[in-house]
């Protein structure tokens, strides 16, 4: 059925009238994709001439979609009312018309965008991949912020993650918020929590737009918490804030970076996470960089993450409304090796673990899931410089480009790294021969950051365990060229 559906449309008359569509519409003053799917789903008024045809393109592909993948033109209508959706359509449509139909897929613009608008923060986190503190001397103004957010939206980004440092002590978040929803993306801010203790604040970013909250808890001991966070009565502040965001019906997920200090509470957060009754909870990979380097002892042993993955496997599964999800992308792996329930198919990835009783989704999996790094995510840094992933040590080499400076529909097709950590089969390694590599490929983050080669295979999988006894007690690469750290500011 794919292969048919390839067929249909990754041909090059079907993708040179799909890249068509990624260009401005100057009439209808958006992507032409974006007014053709309004105009498909809702028969817009006001779309042009050229934007009412290019529908007609946009209704076909959509129609053989849905017939490929078994789902009802009612369940499509349906699922495109949510306008974050549709832009997700529309960037899945602009990356077959740039890249075809591929093993990954690339979407004709990140999925996501974490930007990391300030290195300001009010804690002192011992596994920092920002090496935050104070205010740096070449963030963007705020102005420029906005612009990158246009320029974002123009690509054709859904989602935005708003983070640091501490993206709250920003003086102009709740307008970044705004801005960002404004223009059509959807914002969602990672964060400490200690503003979140305070529900009129989490009510302010609400009405401007805010939809998901990340708040970081580390355990459910205060002490373990406070400690890693180096401020007292964090632990409180981020168990308040979470609150707060269920109390507001803000997706609301617990974030925790597992690491040798709080492996053991794993369990009794989950239980923790079901009784604030959130949204997810986010098992955090540790990422040895930024300030993350100078606890490099606390990262897991292979055998000790895939332990970690199989019990959230286990625990997500159990029928709860609580997802346990690991950014760890081995955690496909084990999810498509503990499936059971052959009565509803599942689609393995390590960001979501959907269930389907749909077996033709299940084929989806190869094209969407594993490591993100420059496919479906990128990151920003304060002083706008574009990484493949927020864990990517700070290095030339590794660097994409700056929102303020370059022109990022070239950059996102074009950059030579990108293209690299795109193509799987360049793997080395194990993971270059691996048959989960498409769900999974390691993590691209940590291969560069302890081995200095982002296509090395990840030492932290069970399958690398030869890599990471031949790592472990090596010194770390340098990290002359990256930022010093510096001083925080008061919570
Ligand atoms: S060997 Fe690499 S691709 Fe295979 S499961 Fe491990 S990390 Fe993933
Ligand atoms: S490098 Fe890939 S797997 Fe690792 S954190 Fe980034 S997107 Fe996730």
């Amino acid at each position: 059925m794919l292969s048919s559906f390839k067929g249909i449309v990754d041909n090059p008359i079907s993708r040179r009238m799909l890249r068509h569509l990624t260009s401005h519409c100057y009439k209808d003053g958006a992507s032409r994709v974006e007014v053709a799917m309004d105009y498909h789903f809702d028969g817009r008024d006001s779309a042009c001439l050229s934007c009412r045809m290019s529908s007609k393109l946009v209704g076909y592909v959509i129609s053989k979609g849905t017939t490929t993948f078994g789902v009802t033109e009612a369940d499509m209508r349906k699922t495109m009312r949510d306008p974050y959706w549709r832009k997700g359509l529309a960037t899945v449509l602009r990356g077959i018309g740039s890249f075809g139909i591929r093993k990954p897929f690339v979407p004709g613009a990140p999925f996501q965008v974490v930007w990391n608008i300030t290195r300001a923060c009010n804690f002192k986190c011992l596994h920092c991949y920002e090496n935050a503190g104070s205010k740096g001397s070449d963030e963007l103004p705020t102005r420029e912020i906005f612009l990158g957010l246009d320029k974002l939206s123009r690509l054709g980004v859904p989602v935005i993650a708003l983070s640091g440092g501490e993206p709250t002590v920003h003086p102009d978040i709740v307008g970044i918020v705004r801005h960002a929803h404004d223009r059509g993306m959807f914002p969602a801010m990672a964060t400490n929590g200690w503003r979140f203790r305070d529900a009129d604040f989490v009510k302010r970013l609400k009405r401007a737009g805010l939809g998901y909250a990340e708040i970081s808890i580390d355990g459910v001991n205060p002490e373990t918490h406070d400690e890693f966070r180096g401020v007292e009565g964090s632990w409180d502040a981020a168990v308040t804030a979470a609150k707060n965001c269920v109390d507001q019906k803000l997706m609301t997920v617990i974030a925790t970076t597992v690491t040798k200090k709080n492996l053991d509470e794993i369990p009794d957060l989950i239980g923790f996470c079901r009784d604030l009754k959130v949204d997810w909870l986010m098992l955090f990979n540790f990422v040895p960089t930024g300030r993350g380097k100078d606890v490099i002892d606390m990262d897991l042993e292979p055998r000790e993450r895939e332990a970690l993955l199989e019990l959230a496997y286990r625990e997500t599964t159990n029928g709860g409304k609580l997802q346990i999800l690991s950014t760890a992308p081995q955690f496909a792996r084990v999810a498509k090796t503990l499936s059971t329930d052959h009565t509803k198919e599942l689609i393995p990835t390590h960001f979501m673990n959907p269930t389907y009783d749909n077996s033709k989704l299940k084929g989806l999996a190869d094209f969407i899931g594993g490591c993100g790094a420059g496919r479906f995510y990128l990151s920003i840094e304060p002083n706008g410089d574009i990484y493949p992933c927020v864990f990517f040590p700070h290095r030339p080499e590794t660097l994409v480009g700056n929102i303020a400076r370059d022109d990022l529909d070239p950059l996102w097709r074009r950059n030579e790294l990108l293209a690299k950590l795109r193509d799987k089969d360049a793997l080395k390694g194990n993971c270059g021969t691996c048959d989960n590599r498409f769900i999974c490929g390691g993590c691209r983050a940590r291969a560069v950051n302890y081995t200095g080669d982002p296509l090395a295979a990840d030492p932290g999988c069970i399958r690398n365990l030869a890599d990471w006894e031949a790592l472990h007690g090596q010194t770390m690469i340098s990290a002359e060229e990256e930022e010093p750290p510096s001083e925080s500011v008061t919570p």
